[in-house]
């Protein structure tokens, strides 16, 4: 069964570590993350984007993977389904279809509708007893090839939000989404400091988690980090391990075209990603 994410942050964030949203975008992407979970006795977060929803069929589609697959192949530890980056009907299209977390990003509002349509949400999940995360400031990152750079929230604006009862805070500190420029000047712990000092024990999510130095993850997840997302890093390594074995021809040997047998290398280096990420962020033996 789905759970929220609030308790699994709740711990994670009491007692130093992180737990890992990673975005799916198949069955594969699933079923790898999934199984690395249970291996290592992991909570886990799946996150889907809007594009990602549309991709698979639509959320109704993917709350019916999901649950297949926690009930086939055996999953008992703690999972929650999250949609990533939502507009506010995505967010209550995927409250409606039954994931149990979502994010409402309105930092592309102004601060007033964003606290305004952050409330609605609030008390919608409340009741159905779904976690929402919250994001204040806005998240650089590459659009239209022109790589932003990371922004850092407003403490105080942090403070409105997470004091409307969101159950996780995402605040720029210096992030941003996909891969990460030669001339990045890093986090701003001095910003997260600040902001952890005017939300208290709210767990803190940090995004654009690919190619952020692992010392620097771990001092963020010191200062109150409890949720690193990590999206581009899976894609990255899927794509080398299957272009490894086009290269090599293999798709051509016997019935090596199989997509079972195609997407098999690409699978397994998705769950060694994970794996090191759930290390890196300590949450191995944590479910
Ligand atoms: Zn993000």
């Amino acid at each position: 069964m789905l759970v929220s994410a609030k308790e699994m942050l709740t711990k994670a964030r009491q007692n130093h570590y992180a737990v890992g949203q990673f975005n799916i975008n198949n069955l594969e992407w699933t079923k790898a993350v999934l199984l690395t979970a249970q291996e290592n006795q992991s909570p886990v977060i799946l996150g889907v984007s809007e594009g990602a929803g549309k991709y698979m069929g639509g959320y109704t589609t993917i709350v019916g993977m999901v649950e297949g697959m926690l009930k086939e192949l055996k999953i008992t530890v703690p999972v929650a389904l999250h949609l990533d980056h939502g507009s506010y009907e995505g967010s209550l299209a995927c409250i409606e279809a039954g994931f149990s977390s979502v994010m409402f990003d309105g930092s592309h509002y102004p601060i007033e509708e964003n606290v305004e349509k952050t409330k609605k949400l609030v008390k919608i999940c409340a009741e159905k007893g779904i976690s929402l995360e919250a994001e204040v400031g806005s998240i650089g990152g590459e659009e239209d090839g022109v790589v932003g750079a990371g922004e850092c929230a407003d403490p105080n604006e942090c403070k409105m939000i997470a004091e409307l009862g969101v159950d996780m805070l995402a605040a720029g500190i210096g992030n941003i989404h996909g891969q990460y420029p030669k001339n990045w000047a890093g986090l701003s712990f001095d910003t997260l400091q600040a902001i952890r000092e005017k939300v208290g024990e709210m767990p803190l999510v940090l995004h654009g988690g690919t190619g952020i130095p692992e010392e620097m993850v771990k001092k963020a997840i010191d200062l109150g980090v409890a949720k690193v997302n990590v999206n581009t890093e899976c894609q990255l390594s899927f794509a080398a391990a299957t272009r490894k074995y086009i290269e090599a021809g293999k798709d051509q040997e016997g019935k090596g075209f199989d997509p079972r047998k195609l997407l098999a290398p690409g699978t397994k280096a998705i769950q060694e990603t994970v794996k090191e990420k759930m290390q890196l962020f300590d949450s191995i033996g944590k479910a």
